[in-house]
């Protein structure tokens, strides 16, 4: 079967998703008669430098071409476009490295064209010639015959001399950003007739690191493990299981070795995780989901050789490089500053790296698993002795029987308040104050807050015709002042954790 990358390789200029002022210059040159002789295309791999070059070598042969674009109905743009032309050479120099390929290749480039006006050869990976190569490949470009052009393409232009460099028109290939290739893999869909929700497709372009070919074969992937079922998205779900989980002990070593701040050590893992193709998002998310675990090991049984400020650090850390990692180019790099950052000394350093980070702290989500580790560390609040009071006008056991609904009718006024008051456990009523026991200061100081205060006071008006106040009791076991202190510190964020929580 026909790869879905070749199947939707661009053939005209206008096809090309990204690249944009490669492809003005290029199809200008060509629409003024001005082409060159020799040409270098550099870039990373899959960023459409063979496919521009097969184009350009259309367009410069297409004789109906219009502004530059070649026509794709004369027979010599189909001939290229079938891999057929006589006068498109394509030698790929990572197996066709040595002096003997380059001999030839100089003797055939005075013969004139076959079909076309030009002789065009591309040559792939061109930084890997030997020196001879090399030094042949300059005696051509020195004086070349004027119906031949040369393309040479390499993913590693440093490695090329200078004096083949100063003889070529240089054109540099970027990654493709993620929106460019989020609308080729849209275009594919709609092509293929395959829906995907927009997260999951977003995760292909995400783990694809700005290559087209890297994102086409993800994609493609996918499709031939999903399959295409009728009126039904692939989702999220789907994606990841195709982009593959890292190895449990892989994620155990290296949270370990964050723990012990081995900068190089943990840097290595990484490396080697990265380069066997799992998802860099999948890998970060089990390593939050181990760091949990050591979380309420440490919180709730005190076990774990290293200090809880530590391990949160390692949370914080990795839960803003998945954010980080939603906008960037360079997929790895938010984990490597992490591990940089984790392993750092909590002397001067770190002092400054919060100072620079306190401007847009406020931003940031706290992570939501540090949130998520707590309200689900078990058994915390059963202990507590509950106490009645009939004094008031309303008893506790009223209030606990409605408290279900009292959360449920806070939800339209704000649905982040909401969860804040379903931590929350009612203990016992003094005149009109209902004494709550909530786990952390956090919850105190949001339910507590006018705004808290005020939509508690409607409810019990509509529900009691009692208007009724409340007051919170933090119940923070002494091993947890450390986490609540993080939390209080940013519990705008945890509010907004929490919100997504409960939707
Ligand atoms: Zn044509």
């Amino acid at each position: 079967m026909e790869t879905l990358y070749r199947k939707y390789r661009s053939q005209d200029f206008n096809q090309v998703f990204g690249q944009k002022s490669n492809v003005m210059i290029l199809q200008k040159q060509i629409s003024d008669g001005r082409v060159g002789h020799a040409y270098i295309f550099a870039g990373p791999r899959g960023t459409g430098k063979t496919t521009l070059a097969r184009i350009f070598s259309k367009a410069v042969n297409c004789s109906n071409n219009k502004n530059g674009n070649p026509c794709l109905k004369c027979s010599t743009c189909k001939a290229i476009s079938q891999g057929r032309f006589l006068d498109l050479i394509e030698i790929d120099a990572a197996s066709n490295r040595g002096i003997e390929e380059i001999r030839k290749l100089r003797e055939r480039v005075n013969f004139s064209p076959a079909e076309g006006k030009y002789k065009v050869y591309i040559i792939d990976e061109v930084h890997m010639l030997t020196n001879d190569a090399f030094n042949a490949l300059l005696k051509t470009l020195e004086e070349p015959p004027s119906h031949v052009i040369f393309i040479l393409a390499t993913t590693e232009a440093h490695k090329i001399p200078q004096t083949i460099i100063s003889r070529c028109q240089r054109f540099n290939f970027n990654l493709a950003d993620d929106k460019t290739i989020l609308a080729k893999l849209k275009y594919i869909c709609k092509e293929e007739g395959v829906e995907f929700t927009d997260e999951a497709l977003m995760t292909i372009v995400k783990n694809s690191g700005g290559s087209f070919r890297d994102s086409e074969s993800i994609l493609e992937k996918v499709l031939g493990a999903v399959g295409v079922v009728k009126d039904s998205k692939i989702d999220l779900e789907d994606v990841e299981d195709i982009l593959g989980l890292a190895e449990e002990k892989e994620v155990i070593k290296m949270v370990d070795n964050l723990l012990k701040k081995n900068t190089s050590k943990s840097l290595k893992i990484f490396d080697g995780v990265a380069s066997q193709g799992v998802s860099i998002f999948q890998f970060l998310r089990q390593s939050l989901e181990y760091c949990r675990e050591l979380l309420i090991q440490k919180v709730s049984y005190k076990r774990g050789d290293f200090k809880l400020q530590h391990l949160l650090k390692v949370i914080v850390e990795l839960s803003d490089a998945e954010n980080r990692l939603k906008h960037t180019q360079v997929a790895r790099l938010p984990i490597e500053v992490a591990i940089v950052r984790i392993c750092s000394d909590d002397g001067k350093d770190e002092s400054a790296i919060q100072a620079a980070d306190a401007e847009d702290s406020k931003k940031k989500k706290f992570p939501e698993l540090v949130t998520q580790a707590i309200t689900q560390i078990p058994g915390k609040l059963k202990t507590v002795k509950r106490e009645r009071n009939d004094i008031t006008a309303i008893d506790l056991a009223t209030i606990e029987k409605k408290w279900p609904l009292i959360i449920e009718k806070m939800i339209p006024f704000n649905h982040h308040l909401s969860a804040f008051f379903r931590k929350a456990i009612p203990i016992k009523v003094e005149r009109e104050i209902l004494i709550l026991q909530v786990p952390f200061r956090f919850h105190k100081q949001r339910i507590e807050s006018p705004k808290g205060r005020e939509v508690f006071e409607k409810i019990s008006q509509d529900l009691f015709s009692l208007s009724l106040k409340c007051s919170c009791e933090v119940v923070c076991r002494e091993k947890e002042e450390d986490l609540d202190n993080v939390i209080g510190e940013n519990s705008d964020v945890v509010l907004e954790v929490l919100g997504d929580i409960i939707e």
